[in-house]
Order: C-alpha cells, then structure tokens, then sequence
C-alpha cells in the first residue's frame, strides 16, 4: 500500500508534517511499504486528554495508511505501576473509538533486551558502574563542560559481565551499581554522556513478577521494543527530541540490515489552560483527596471528561482542529469547550430542568387540570421528534427569572409583565408570597388560554420566554455544577507557588433540590442532555431510583468567540 486512500467525500486537507514525513518514506519504499505505530503509555496513572492527542496521532495515522497500530504498555518500573492502570487504558482508548491490532508490553522483551546489554557487554560498549546516582550525576559536566569518567568505566568484559549476572540474580542491593553504555562523556549532547541502560529494583512487577531483579532504562526499552515488533514511525512528545540520537545509536547496534529502521518523529505536547496535564500532579490530586478520584468531572482525564458528558467526537474534533507542529504552547480550554457544545448541540436532546426552583401558581388555572405541551426534541435534527411535557397549575421556575423590582431591560417575570411559558402560555405575574425572613416562597401569575400554540393569539409577542417543569409531574434532582479546577492560566507556570495553592475553592457547586421534567425518568448515566436556556448536562452514575444526579457537561454561551475575537 503505497498511495494515500482518501475515502469519498473526505475532506482533502493539508497533510500535517508528519503525514508528510510517512509519505515520504512510503513513496521511496522504506519498510518495505509498511507503516507501523505504536502507542506507549506507562500504566502508572490514568490517561489524560493529552495522550488523546497522541492516541488519535498513533491510531490515526496507522488507520490512513493501511498500517497497525500496537497499544504498548510501557512497564519498566515496578514501582508506579498498576493492573488497574492497565485497564483503564484500554478502555479510554476504545472509548475514543479506536482499536489495537495487539496488546504488548515493555516486559515482552526484557529477555531480549537483557541478552542485548550482554552482546553490548561483550563489546565493550557497557560496563557496570558502582558509584552512587549522586556520583554519577556530578560526572555528567553541563553542556559546555565535558564530563569526568568514572573509575570503572574500562574493567575488563569478564568482569562486567559477571556484576550484571550478580545484578540480575538478586545478590546486590538497589542503587549499589547500574549498567551504562559506554559512548562518550565529551559528547555535546548530554545523553551520550554514558546513559544508564539498567539499575536493580527489588519490587515485584504486575507481569513478570519476581523475575527480574534489573529494570532497563525508557532509553534502553523504547527504541528497541519498537525495532522488535516492527514498527516505522515511533511518534512522541517534543522533549523526546534530545534523546533521539541515542535512540538512533542503539538502533543502529541492534539492526541486521538496512531493510528496516524505526524513526522517531516528534511533536508538540498538549498543554491546556487552567488545567495540569503531567500525571504525577494528577494522582496527587487524587492520593490527597482534593478531587473526588481519578474521573471526577473536573479531571482533564478522559475518565473525567467521559463522566462530565464530553463525547469521543467532542474530543476527537478539538484534537483534529489543533492541529500536530514543533512548537510547544498552550491551547484555551476555551476551545475545547466549544468543541464539546458544537457536537452536543448537533445530538443532545432539549429537556426541562430548574435548578434553582421557586412555585409559580398559575390562579386562573383549574387544579385538576394537566395539558400534555409538545416540545421539539431537537432543533437541530427533525428525525428527533417530539415529547410531551406536562403542564400544571403549580410549577416550578428558576429564582432568578423573577424580579420584584426590576429594571427596565428585565425581560423575564415581574409584576405586571406578560411572559411566556415555553410551548405552553403567556402568563402575567400578579403577586407573590414572602415568608418571614423576607424571601418569596411562591409567585402568583395568570394565564391567558389563547396564547397557546394553536390558539388565535399564539404569536402574540413578549419579550421573555421561560422554561419551567410541572410541580406535580417532575422529578427531584441534584446538580452539580463546575468550573475550572485551576485559577490561574498557566498552573505548570507558577514557580513560586505549590500547584495546590492554585486549586480554585469553587470549582464544585452542589445544588440539590432542582426539578426535572418526568421525560427523563429513564434517562441513564452518561446520556446527554441540553437544559432549556442552561447549558449541557449528563445523567451521572451516582443517580439512583430515588434521585437523578446531573453534570453541568458546558455552559451553554460559547465564550469561545470572545476569544477568537481577541486572536
Ligand atoms: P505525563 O508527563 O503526563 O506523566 P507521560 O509522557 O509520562 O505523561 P506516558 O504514559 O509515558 O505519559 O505517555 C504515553 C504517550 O503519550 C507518549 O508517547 C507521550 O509522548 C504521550 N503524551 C503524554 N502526555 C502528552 C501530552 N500532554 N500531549 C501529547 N502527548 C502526550
Ligand atoms: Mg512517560
């Protein structure tokens, strides 16, 4: 398969630069014509939406070019690592819709990669180092200043090759010695300045178990395991640029022939505002409790993303318009937001729901009457139909569409003024009662019946309309409302302070005696939905028979546009 398959209809866009660079090697036969990725998390945490970005890169282009795409876990430390991650990861991805040709892993080839270090061993390209991290480290030089060799570094073969058994077999203690390849301590580039490739870990590993006493180096795993199972295009993240030539060199040792080589190609990071991405930050956030776990909803993990009412497509657009450069910045979760509102504006059905409920008694209205109002669906998609709502004397609507005194502009209820009921009346306020304490308990209004749809004065115009649910036929509900996590743009950016200093207090609001219209009685956890005039909301797994719980998913003002404007 050598050509670009472009499905009908597909949109010809302009290759991004590392299409190009597939291409390239496609059309001057590298590989045999074969294009191969992988995608290499650490099951160490849950993923975020910056490896989405690396997902769709890593799934994507192996489904344009006709090539397979591996789901690698990469599991050469013990220590942080966890089953539990190992699952999550699959799920996330199949979540975004992609799939693997096949599960590996980092420690399939810890034979392999341990027989490697011997061949290099026997080379004299490696040698076993007793000096401690702290020694080693201070041998390093800066990048203008040559390094120091260690003391060890021309033991004889034999020697090295029996303290690398004896590492391996469990006899010396973590940090006594490691393996290092032997390059160049002069070099220019840092990571040519002897580079570890294996220490000694004590600590049971979730797959291999207490085989392996010595762990290889992300140096000495990546660009191998990626030679072992054959593939092309190793893609990563922009800070994996400097360690290229090392991946390079070890390649370069491994390699039979010229038929083929794996290649690293980077790119740049996703970075979003009021958000921390690096999953160390995340599993404090979670290990200290100032979340509510790994998906709580104001999580930039995809677990938290799906559990706000974020869809795959919502996700999978915001990446595809971002975009893939060499330049690391910062993207506006802005745009993330809209991309999200965009998709469930096309899909989420338009509902009644108040979150802030005061009693509207219609006076005029018979007690024992119900009319059964018809509402559209969705707007956006005719083949979505119709519901019913039920319309009541009492009802309930939002607080703050009530005003006693209000402005002039107030365009929603107060004495006095004609407002209309969505698909249902035009109702005019005629008085409210207060409890002690001053606050209105329920607001008087009258209906006029020809204002219905149908009715001679349907089209009679005002200037509000409102949503508002039947007191009788709705149901209890709990909302729960967020914004950033993060008060400032930029948390990785604040040096001076600790990133939980940042944490915004209000990031959660709960309200807990808002009223749904009964449509979603059978609505189940993750369904989206739009609130009539509030914004979009998912049915969160939390709910149970008695209560509905809700997400704010986003607001429904898209802010993006002030944004774009400010570009
Ligand atoms: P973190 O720095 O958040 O802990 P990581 O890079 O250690 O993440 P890995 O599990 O090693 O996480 O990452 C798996 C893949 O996802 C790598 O190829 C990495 O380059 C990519 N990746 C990680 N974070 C991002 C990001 N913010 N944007 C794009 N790709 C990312
Ligand atoms: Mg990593």
């Amino acid at each position: 398969m050598n050509e670009t398959k472009m499905g009908e209809g597909e949109e010809k866009k302009s290759l991004n630069f590392i299409e190009a660079f597939v291409e390239k090697d496609l059309a001057e036969g590298k590989n045999n014509g074969r294009v191969q990725t992988r995608f290499p998390p650490e099951p160490n945490g849950y993923l975020h939406i910056g490896h989405a970005k690396a997902i769709c890169l890593d799934f994507g282009i192996a489904e344009r070019y006709n090539g397979i795409c591996n789901l690698r876990f990469d599991d050469t430390n013990p220590v942080k690592e966890d089953v539990e991650y190992v699952d999550s990861i699959m799920q996330d991805i199949q979540w975004l819709g992609y799939n693997w040709n096949k599960v590996v892993y980092a420690s399939d080839y810890f034979q392999q990669l341990f027989d490697f270090a011997v061949q290099l061993i026997r080379e004299g390209k490696a040698y076993v180092d007793e000096q401690s991290a702290e020694e080693i480290a201070r041998q390093k030089g800066t990048p203008t200043q040559p390094g120091t060799e260690s003391p060890y570094r021309n033991r004889p073969v034999e020697e090295n090759l029996n303290l690398f058994y004896r590492m391996q077999e469990g006899e010396l203690t973590e940090g006594s010695m490691v393996l290092r390849a032997k390059i160049d301590m002069a070099s220019p580039n840092m990571h040519f300045r002897d580079p570890i490739m294996y220490r000694i870990i004590d600590h049971p590993h979730h797959r291999t178990g207490t085989k392996w006493k010595v762990y290889p180096m992300y140096d000495f795993a990546h660009g191998q395991s990626d030679y072992f199972e054959g593939v092309t295009h190793s893609l990563c993240t922009l800070e994996f640029e400097v360690h290229r030539p090392l991946y390079d060199y070890f390649i370069d040792l491994l390699k039979k022939d010229d038929s083929y080589r794996p290649r690293q190609i980077e790119f740049n990071r996703l970075n979003l505002t009021y958000t921390v991405m690096s999953k160390r930050k995340l599993l404090q956030l979670v290990k200290e409790g100032r979340v509510n776990g790994w998906d709580d909803p104001r999580m930039p993990t995809i677990v938290g993303f799906r559990r706000r009412g974020y869809t795959p497509t919502a996700i999978r657009n915001f990446i595809d318009k971002i975009g893939y450069t060499k330049y690391d910045g910062i993207v506006d979760v802005a745009l993330l937001e809209h991309a999200v509102r965009e998709d469930l504006n096309a899909i989420a059905p338009r509902v009644s729901a108040v979150i802030n409920p005061v009693k509207l008694i219609i006076t005029n209205y018979p007690e024992d009457r119900i009319e059964m109002m018809e509402t559209v669906n969705n707007p956006e998609d005719p083949s979505a139909g119709t519901h019913d709502m039920a319309f009541t004397r009492e009802l309930y609507i939002e607080r703050e569409d009530f005003m006693e005194d209000a402005p002039k502009k107030f365009y929603r209820m107060t004495p006095g003024q004609e407002v209309r009921l969505r698909c249902a009346y035009i109702v005019k306020c005629t008085g409210v009662k207060k409890n002690d304490a001053g606050e209105i308990e329920e607001i008087y209004a009258e209906y006029d019946p020809m204002t219905k749809s149908g009715m001679p004065d349907s089209n009679r115009k005002v200037k509000g309309t409102l949503h508002w649910v039947s007191a009788k036929y709705s149901l209890p509900a709990e909302v729960r409302l967020y914004d950033r996590l993060f008060m400032v743009e930029n948390p990785a950016e604040e040096k001076e302070k600790d990133f939980l200093e940042l944490l915004n207090p209000d990031s959660l609001t709960v309200l807990t005696n808002c009223r749904v219209e009964m449509e979603l009685k059978h609505a189940k956890p993750y369904d989206n939905f739009q609130f009539q005039r509030i914004g979009y909301f998912n049915v969160d797994p939390d709910s149970n028979e008695d209560k509905l719980v809700f997400n704010r998913t986003v607001s429904l003002k898209d802010t993006w546009s002030k944004v774009k404007d400010k570009n």
